[in-house]
């Protein structure tokens, strides 16, 4: 619209540009606060396994409540992290606090980590990963690495080679949001992971979609026939979970079972559960 440019829409143009920049700056000085008071700390995402009906893991996943009450989201905090640098010492951080948390869980419950693609950059990460096992007492495999696509695109065989460093040692390797990035086939082509992450923009909709139905339907049979095994996100309601029985999903995460909580309230979580379950 003509009306909308010249020199007054330009200046408001400014102010804005302006706002974002001032808005993006406090919010990093903020973050870097955050960390040094610890004040991000990991909650804990059930994963069930379908076959059994058990919890078989938990997904560290970071929440930062600042000092207003205001709870900021990982899509906002993780991005400046990385691009801060500040993303090393968050991790580690975390990273050290789930390790410790893990402990008080079962033999057979693992913890689940998520490493940004940055950090495939980071020459000391695997050492990092290590010494958070090795000071918590946490075996390797009892950790799961989660990682995105995009991990791998930058330098796919020094970041294999880290895969396979953590791997040699235990430690498994899940392909996250799995569908969602460029070139997920040929990510399976270039490494043997455990397990694959069917993104929840999948799930989420598929059953009122018979070409997303599909989709599923060859993902599955793709993580089957790879022996490598699959985990659904984001099932909310009963429907999904039985289409993904159906379908031979091996793990599934979702409101339906449980949300990201604090670690003190696994143990209450899980007897709760364990109730349930009984009494069906
Ligand atoms: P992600 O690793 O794919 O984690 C799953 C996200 O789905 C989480 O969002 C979780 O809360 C959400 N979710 C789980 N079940 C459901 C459901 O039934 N419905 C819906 N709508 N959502 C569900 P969250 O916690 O906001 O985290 C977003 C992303 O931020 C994560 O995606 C991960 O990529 C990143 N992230 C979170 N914590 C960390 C961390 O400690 N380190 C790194 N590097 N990334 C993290
Ligand atoms: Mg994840
Ligand atoms: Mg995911
Ligand atoms: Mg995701």
């Amino acid at each position: 619209e003509a009306k909308s440019r010249g020199p007054n829409n330009y200046l408001a143009f400014e102010a804005w540009m302006r706002d974002k920049v001032a808005l993006r700056a406090s919010l990093e000085a903020k973050l870097r606060v955050a960390i040094k008071d610890k004040a991000i700390r990991p909650f804990y995402q059930p994963l069930i396994d379908l076959k059994t009906d058990e919890v078989c893991g938990f997904e560290a996943l970071a929440r930062w409540t600042d000092d207003e009450g205001n709870s900021i989201p990982p899509s906002v905090f993780i991005g400046i992290a990385e691009e801060t640098g500040l993303i090393t010492v968050l991790f580690e951080d975390l990273l050290s606090q789930a390790c410790h948390d893990a402990l008080a869980w079962d033999d057979h419950i693992t913890l689940s980590f998520n490493v940004s693609p940055v950090q495939m950059e980071d020459r000391l990460l695997t050492a990092r990963i290590f010494k958070a096992l090795t000071v918590n007492g946490l075996p390797a495999h009892r950790l799961e690495i989660e990682i995105t696509e995009n991990a791998l695109i930058q330098d796919p065989s020094s970041a294999a080679a880290v895969l396979d460093e953590l791997h040699d040692a235990g430690v498994q390797i899940a392909l996250d949001d799995f569908g969602t990035g460029y070139s997920s086939l040929s990510q399976l082509a270039n490494y043997r992971f455990d397990k694959i992450k069917i993104d929840k923009s999948f799930t989420a909709t598929y059953r009122d979609d018979e070409r997303q139905e599909k989709i599923v339907r060859a993902m599955l049979a793709l993580g089957l026939s790879l022996n490598i095994k699959t985990t659904a996100e984001g099932i909310e309601e009963p429907r999904q979970l039985n289409h993904l029985l159906e379908l031979g999903c091996d793990v599934g995460q979702g409101y339906l079972f449980g949300r990201p909580m604090p670690a003190d309230e696994i143990a209450p979580f899980l007897h709760a559960r364990n109730r349930t379950l009984a009494a069906e």
